[in-house]
C-alpha cells in the first residue's frame, strides 16, 4: 500500500520553478534566439531532454538527501553489530532513463556479509 508523501512545498510551486527553468533552458539552448528553422517537434524533443535531466537531477539529489538519514553506521540485520555505512553507485531505471544514484552499503565483519540499509530502517527509527 502506497503511503502518502508530503512535500514541503506545494506542487504548484514546483511547477512554477520548472517553468522558470524551462525559460532559462531556452536561453541556454538558443543564446542567439530561436531561428525559423526550429519547428515545434524539435522544440518538444529538446524540452524532453531537459525534463529527463531535471528528473535525473531531482531524483539523485532527493535520494542522496534521504540516504543521509542512515548516518555513519547501521546495525547488521543478522547479528546487530554496528557496521559502517559506505557508498556505492546504483543505476535505477526510470521512465525518464537510467539514473545513477548513491546507495548506502554496509559490510558486517562478524557475519562476513554485505547488506543494504533500506528506507524502512529509517522509518522505524533505526539509525
Ligand atoms: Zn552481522
Amino acid at each position: 500500500m502506497a503511503r502518502e508523501v508530503t512535500a514541503q512545498v506545494e506542487r504548484a510551486e514546483l511547477r512554477q520553478a520548472a517553468k522558470d527553468a524551462g525559460r532559462r533552458f531556452v536561453n541556454l539552448a538558443f543564446p542567439d534566439g530561436v531561428g525559423d528553422e526550429m519547428d515545434f517537434h524539435s522544440m518538444e524533443d529538446m524540452a524532453g531532454e531537459a525534463v529527463r535531466g531535471v528528473m535525473q537531477g531531482f531524483a539523485r539529489e532527493a535520494l542522496w538527501t534521504q540516504a543521509q538519514n542512515f548516518g555513519t553506521s547501521q546495525p547488521c540485520p543478522g547479528c546487530g553489530a554496528d557496521c559502517e555505512v559506505d557508498w556505492s553507485d546504483r543505476t535505477l531505471q526510470s521512465r525518464y532513463g537510467d539514473i545513477t544514484v548513491p546507495e548506502p552499503k554496509c559490510h558486517c565483519t562478524r557475519c562476513k556479509r554485505d547488506f543494504f540499509p533500506s528506507a524502512a530502517a529509517v522509518e522505524t527509527g533505526r539509525t
